[in-house]
């Protein structure tokens, strides 16, 4: 049994405004952002470690 990238974040990861789960984004193979479609925030990942802090997130309509 291996447990993947996939299948944890979606039970850790939560927005911290909303408390919406979030999705990877992912970019070229990589994880580079977390999108929370609740409130439509944006969340960086930085040295491969999500950084779900909202002064940090950036908002798409
Ligand atoms: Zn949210």
């Amino acid at each position: 049994m291996h447990t993947t990238w996939n299948d944890w974040y979606k039970d850790v990861l939560v927005c911290p405004v909303c408390r919406h789960g979030l999705a990877a984004q992912p970019s070229n193979g990589q994880v580079t952002a977390f999108f929370c479609s609740g409130c439509g925030r944006s969340y960086p990942v930085q040295d491969g470690i999500p950084v779900l802090i909202e002064a940090r997130a950036t908002i798409r309509r």
